[in-house]
């Protein structure tokens, strides 16, 4: 593997004079160094306190926050610069062939990967229907969902993720032994599976807003088999709304809204995307899967459903951020056209969109994130004992949210990276053609 670290100042550092963000309370702190020591925060301290012999880095006027979290992707080993390289110093695979994600966390966590840290939830959990064999571990009944959940506990994965095709049995079953293990669950819901009776459920996440159309109009989508839930986003209802709002807040389920996602999927007809200049950090091989959806025109009916779907969720989403706390920020990277990293930037921006106020929308970024993938012992914010993993920012980002785009240095595990270099080594490895195992698509290529 290529180094992209540029040299770390020394195993024991204070980086002096800068501005640091309490990702507890969404304030800034002025006066305090953070000494670092090998891979951990030692102590934030006043600089008067440090050791007299101590490396001092002068940081005058920058802001340093917490390294931030991406909540779902479908990991593969290409992607570790870029999620460094634009500050994601965390991510939760939420879908992957199990051989592959545990290899990859083991890779991943250690101290001098050039890679963000990894938890894992292995294969997602489904009835028959969904078309991601190869990440999928498929159960027909009850009793093959909590053998699914057993042997995905035993094998040591992180938390469990119920998919889209669950019949309701098998959901709650896969619900209820997941907790009967102490696992933390996380969901892309379905049609019989709305989000109201998941969350009473005990569903820990919901993933996309899943389940929150069928939840809104349950009479309607249990009345019609092929009920659209799409289509259900564009009837929108106040009252509804609230109802669904109150028992997230009330049961405080985690939510990882991922506006992104479903804005590509709206517009992959635009032939613009077709030269965006974040593909050249894309391999060949998956830059063509990508273009074939854009190459493919969508009828005006679903183009009109998925616009109707995107307004109707970015409504809801701008609701639900008013009163829930438990928000945190996921991409779905690498779904055609969400560039690992960069991607996680433009889900910022349409979390802003959505009235998120900058420091709630950087809370949600670190510390939240850290809590819903349950590292937040480790990371998630600029506390003594945990992980030194840190942006160096130029400006505040209170202020303008677009000085994370401009981030040049990350700090991993206390090691120095320039963003610049993890983008050179990502790009060259993109350009070489060299074939890669990707367990997301194989199966669809
Ligand atoms: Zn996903």
């Amino acid at each position: 593997m290529i180094n992209s670290a540029v040299e770390t100042p020394a195993n024991s550092y204070a980086l002096v004079g800068g501005t640091l963000f309490d990702s507890h309370t969404g304030s800034l702190n002025d006066g305090k160094a953070l000494w670092v020591e090998g891979d951990r925060i030692r102590a934030v301290a006043a600089p008067d306190d440090l050791p007299v012999d101590i490396k001092r880095v002068d940081i005058t006027d920058k802001y340093v926050i917490p390294g931030m979290v991406d909540v779902h992707v479908h990991s593969e080993d290409w992607h570790a610069p870029l999620y460094l390289a634009k500050g994601v110093t965390s991510v939760r695979d939420v879908g992957c062939e199990l051989e592959t994600s545990l290899r990859r966390r083991n890779e991943w966590n250690d101290s001098n990967a050039v890679a963000p840290r990894l938890v894992i939830t292995g294969p997602v959990i489904d009835c028959p229907g969904n078309q991601w064999t190869a990440m999928t571990h498929y159960v027909n009944t009850p009793a093959e969902a909590r053998a699914a959940v057993d042997m995905l506990v035993e094998h040591g994965v992180d938390q469990i993720k119920p998919y889209a095709f669950l019949t309701w049995q098998c959901f709650e079953a896969i619900i209820d032994q997941a907790h009967h293990h102490g696992k933390f669950t996380v969901a892309h819901l379905g049609k019989r599976t709305n989000a109201r009776r998941a969350i009473e459920a005990g569903l820990d996440e919901i993933e996309h807003l899943s389940g929150i159309s069928e939840a809104m109009w349950s009479e309607e989508n249990d009345a019609a088999p092929d009920w659209n839930w799409m289509y259900l986003w564009s009837a929108l209802d106040r009252q509804r709304m609230d109802k669904m709002i109150d028992l997230i807040v009330e049961r405080g389920t985690w939510m990882a809204i991922t506006r992104l996602i479903w804005q590509r999927l709206a517009t992959l007809w635009d032939t613009r995307l077709l030269d965006h200049p974040q593909l050249d950090y894309i391999p060949t091989h998956l830059r063509s899967f990508w273009n074939t959806f854009i190459n493919k025109p969508m009828p005006p009916e679903l183009r009109r459903l998925r616009s109707a779907q995107v307004a109707g969720a970015q409504i809801f989403a701008a609701k639900l951020i008013e009163r829930c706390e438990r928000i945190c920020v996921g991409t779905d990277t690498p779904l055609p056209h969400l560039t690992p990293g960069f991607c996680y930037h433009d889900e910022l921006w349409a979390l802003l969109e959505c009235g998120m106020s900058e420091s709630a929308l950087l809370q949600a970024a670190t510390l939240q994130g850290a809590k819903a993938i349950e590292l937040d012992r480790q990371i998630g914010s600029l506390d003594a004992g945990k992980y030194a993993d840190m942006l160096i920012l130029d400006s505040n980002p209170l202020v303008d949210m677009r000085v994370i785009n401009q981030l040049t240095t990350v700090i991993r595990g206390g090691q120095f990276f320039e963003s610049d270099a993890l983008l050179a080594q990502a790009k060259t490895f993109a350009q070489s053609n060299t074939p890669y195992a990707s367990t997301r698509f194989n199966d669809i290529w």
